[in-house]
């Protein structure tokens, strides 16, 4: 009975959550419906453990929990991770605030095409670390020996392409925080 209990709660606090990172998208029902919520741990720019939402579509939940628990092992740096939600699906701000993101219902940058993140099927990766070649409107400049980078053949992509996702970084304009599977 305790346990039944509690468990609902659990739940319930879990519907919030959801409810919070979706709260405000302009998405249609159809694809509301498919994003889950992923909490991940990831290790913050001062070394902290913390703990982040991330939204996806469903199939993906269960990779991307995995991709988020190896990125933790390597000890890749990523400075925060939140729904776009928190900035109220403005991915400017969003990119500036080096949010690491999945859902967003939006266009791809410069075109009337729906992204992948409209989906759930791309995240950003610390986009002050990791802009978009040509089309950076944030200032932040390609390092990639600085903490939170990515870079070719680095373990952070490996973890992603070998699970069958595309990175960015490879493209002509590389966009470097991008990760999908469409
Ligand atoms: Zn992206």
């Amino acid at each position: 009975m305790a346990l039944g209990l509690l468990l609902a709660l659990v739940a319930l606090a879990h519907d919030d959550a959801r409810t919070e990172a979706l709260a405000g998208s302009n998405a249609p029902a159809s694809v509301l419906k498919r994003q889950a919520l992923v909490e991940v741990e990831h290790l913050d720019y001062e070394g902290r453990r913390q703990r982040g939402t991330l939204v996806v579509d469903a199939s993906l939940a269960k990779e991307v929990r995995e991709i988020f628990a190896e990125l933790l092992d390597q000890g890749f740096r990523i400075e925060k991770v939140r729904s776009a939600s928190a900035y109220r699906w403005d991915d400017l701000a969003s990119m500036k605030d080096n949010n690491t993101s999945g859902f967003n219902y939006r266009k791809v940058e410069g075109t009337r095409r729906l992204s992948n993140h409209a989906s759930g099927r791309a995240i950003d990766i610390n986009p002050m670390q990791n802009p978009h070649i040509g089309h950076d409107r944030t200032g932040a400049v390609y390092d990639r020996e600085a903490p939170g980078t990515l870079a070719k053949g680095s373990a952070a992509v490996r973890a992603f392409e070998k699970r069958g996702w595309t990175w960015g970084g490879k493209w002509r304009r590389p966009d470097h925080m991008h990760f999908e599977k469409p």
